[in-house]
């Protein structure tokens, strides 16, 4: 194997995709039993950036656009127009579309199977993968963390993962409170998430209500 990919998420596929359109043999390796699963995004993005990106999503995959926000602190509001115009994604679907479009291109997804340890093996590395109880061993040339955030295996590998994380929250609730379209809400203020926002955001006939915390004296649930 040239080129072991830990984790299919957009950061993931998109990599993949790049380097088995290159030649290279290489396979995405994701924990979950199915990609994008389970969701941990708004779907926010900005619908200019997403086309730079070249990774245009299908018409299903968006679920809503964006060109307004609406901010609460305390007691005030204040609603902003957006220089640009945002897409709401439906991130489940929009990593399925990107995976696809890696195995298209050549790249092999191995669903269910857990990056647990990688060393350095002379100029190869070994990739341990743990799948339904037993372990195996890949060689590869290359291997490419995008195991999220937080990514393990960049640690593992002894590169430098420093960046202070918020622990966030949120629910998918149906139906949608927002009524206005184009219009997302975001909370700002301790009384709603100290170090952080709250947010709802309209994603069809459902919203994502959620918040983020930063250095919060209780856990995000609390808020
Ligand atoms: C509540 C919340 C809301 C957010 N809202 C937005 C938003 O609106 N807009 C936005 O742009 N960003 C948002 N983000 C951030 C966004 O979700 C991430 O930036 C994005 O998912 C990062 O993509 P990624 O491919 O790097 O990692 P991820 O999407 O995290 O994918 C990593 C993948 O690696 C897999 N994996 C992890 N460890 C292993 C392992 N050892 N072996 C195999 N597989 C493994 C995971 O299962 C996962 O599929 C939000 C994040 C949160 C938590």
């Amino acid at each position: 194997m040239d080129v072991a990919v830990v984790g299919g998420g957009p950061a993931g596929s998109s990599a993949a995709l790049k380097a088995a359109e290159k030649g290279a043999k290489t396979v995405i390796l994701e924990e979950h039993p199915e990609i994008g699963i389970p969701p941990h995004c708004a779907g926010i993005v900005c619908a200019e950036d997403l086309l730079k990106t070249g990774f245009t999503p299908p018409s299903k995959v968006i679920q809503a656009e964006v060109d307004k926000v609406l901010a609460w602190y305390e007691e005030y509001s204040f609603e902003l127009p957006l220089k640009k115009k945002f897409l709401i994604l439906n991130r489940p679907l929009f990593d399925k579309h990107l995976a696809k479009l890696a195995e298209q291109r050549g790249a092999e997804l191995l669903l269910g199977s857990k990056v647990v340890g990688v060393r350095r093996d002379g100029s190869n590395l070994r990739v341990k993968i743990l799948e339904h109880d037993t372990t195996r061993e890949l060689l590869c040339k290359v291997v490419i963390a995008a195991d999220g955030v937080a990514s393990r295996i960049a640690r593992m590998l002894g590169l430098h993962v420093s960046h202070e994380l918020a622990a966030c929250i949120q629910y998918e609730v149906t139906p949608n409170p927002i009524v206005e379209d184009g219009l997302l809400e975001v909370y700002l203020g301790t009384k709603y998430a100290p170090g952080g926002y709250a947010w709802v955001v309209p994603a069809g006939e459902s919203a994502r209500i959620g918040l983020g915390v930063r250095r919060a004296k209780k856990p995000a649930k609390h808020y």
